[in-house]
């Protein structure tokens, strides 16, 4: 690249990638190999003593996976980034990576299902604890913070509904108790919103969303922001400590500001397993390459069908960031002003029947639990994903009986309207 600071745009096609040196192959190759041969035996010890970089077995490294991970760094305006197999495992190797037994951090209440168990549920099995806190309200983060609490997490675009939440807030409670803030970007994309531009020191992503872009495969993530001191408190040992696994190493000195990604790689990834292939690898870097096209159409999409589904009289309510009248209108205004994302939710007038037969009335709409692909996508999440929840639970979770999801693809908008226009005819 020749300017020194490219646009995003060409930083989603170029950012990480060359032309391969021995082939000339200009698309990044698939390097399917498990590992790949020494030099001599010094360099070998080199690699394995973390004193030069470069690929081993690929568990831990893999050129492919570079791609993607120069990519993602790039992209979020990050020092560095770990791609790994999907977006959970993300999450794992970065708490991993800070947490000792009987540590907790701070969580806001509203994510990604998935995440919710993942942290409330599996993560006990390490002992660490999560607090719930509201996203709404950032002084919910700071009464639930104590000498143990070793970060505060969010989503910059908040499930189920598409809420924007407000960074820079949250990210002033961080600051002050010395604590990192890792954000959930998934929803929102680096194309939208760069959580590191508002205080965030850590970004994670499912890749399998709109990063890859096209509902055919999985990955996550780690960008490493390069801003936060781990050696200051002494409340991050694996990263201020000597590592004895390393002959000694302490992985804040000797990498500086890559510490972060460096550890989750060497010491998460490496000892815990979640590898990405090469293929999706692969998969996600082209993906990325049409990101910000993609992106805007599924904002422009979403924005005209929310507008659309307010005028029909089966609807009740939309909840959309991008409607000038949502009360999160403002937030979306000051945190991503090229759109309000594709993910909302509107209820129906009928109720819970309402809801499952508006969803099997649907033609091209997808019944499914993703969000994020080309396609448009559906779910009722009180007779899926939330059935389990009593009736009280659901409404707290953005998830009552008349609830709607839509993922709005990038099809015609108004193909998009006529199938939900079929779709609510019908009730
Ligand atoms: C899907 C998703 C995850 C989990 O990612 P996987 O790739 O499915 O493991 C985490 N956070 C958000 C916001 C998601 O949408």
């Amino acid at each position: 690249m020749t300017k020194d600071n490219p646009g995003f745009n060409t930083l989603a096609i170029h950012a990480g990638a060359q032309p391969d040196p021995t082939t000339g192959a200009r698309a990044t190759p698939i390097y399917q190999t498990t590992s790949f041969v020494f030099n001599d035996t010094d360099h070998a010890a080199a690699l394995f003593g973390l004193q030069q970089f470069g690929n081993i077995y690929t568990r831990i490294m893999n050129p492919t996976q570079a791609v993607l991970e120069e990519r993602m760094a790039a992209l979020e305006g990050g020092t560095a980034a770990l791609a790994v197999a999907s977006g959970h495992a993300a999450q794992l190797l970065v708490f991993h990576t800070i947490m000792n037994p009987g540590d907790n951090f701070v969580a806001a209440n509203r994510l990604y299902g998935g995440s919710v168990n993942q942290f409330g549920h599996a993560f006990k099995s390490f002992d660490w604890q999560v607090r719930w806190a509201d996203p709404i309200d950032p002084a919910s983060f700071e009464a639930k913070i104590d000498g143990r609490t070793k970060a505060i997490f969010i989503e910059s675009l908040a499930n189920p509904g598409g809420t924007f939440v407000d960074i820079a807030a949250i990210a002033e409670v961080a600051r002050k108790h010395g604590l990192p803030l890792i954000v959930d970007n998934t929803m929102a994309t680096p194309y939208l919103l760069r959580p590191l531009e508002h205080g965030a020191d850590i970004v994670v992503h499912s890749l399998t969303k709109f990063i890859g872009g096209h509902g055919n495969s999985m990955g996550g993530v780690i960008v490493d922001g390069g801003t936060f001191d781990w050696s200051k408190s002494g409340k991050y040992p694996l990263l201020s400590e000597p590592r004895p696994e390393y002959a000694g190493v302490v992985l804040h000195q000797a990498f500086g500001n890559i510490a972060f990604a460096i550890a989750a790689r060497v010491l998460g990834l490496r000892d815990f397993g979640p590898a990405i292939s090469p293929f999706n690898a692969f998969m996600l870097v082209t993906g990325a390459e049409t990101l910000p096209l993609r992106m805007q159409r599924h904002c422009d999409n979403a924005l005209a069908v929310a507008k659309w589904l307010k005028t029909n009289d089966k609807v009740s309510w939309v909840s959309y960031a991008g409607l000038e009248d949502d009360p999160n209108n403002r937030l979306q205004r000051r945190y991503s002003p090229k759109g309000a994302g594709a993910v909302f939710t509107f209820g129906l007038k009928g109720g819970y029947e309402a809801g499952k037969r508006f969803v099997e009335g649907l033609e091209m709409f997808s019944h499914l639990a993703n969000i994020g692909d080309t396609r448009s996508l559906v779910i009722h999440p009180a007779s899926t994903t939330h059935r389990q929840l009593t009736p009280e639970q659901q409404v707290a979770a953005g998830a009552g009986p008349d609830v709607v999801r839509l993922s709005v693809g990038i099809e015609d908008v108004s193909d998009i309207i006529a199938d939900l226009e079929q779709s609510l005819a019908k009730l």
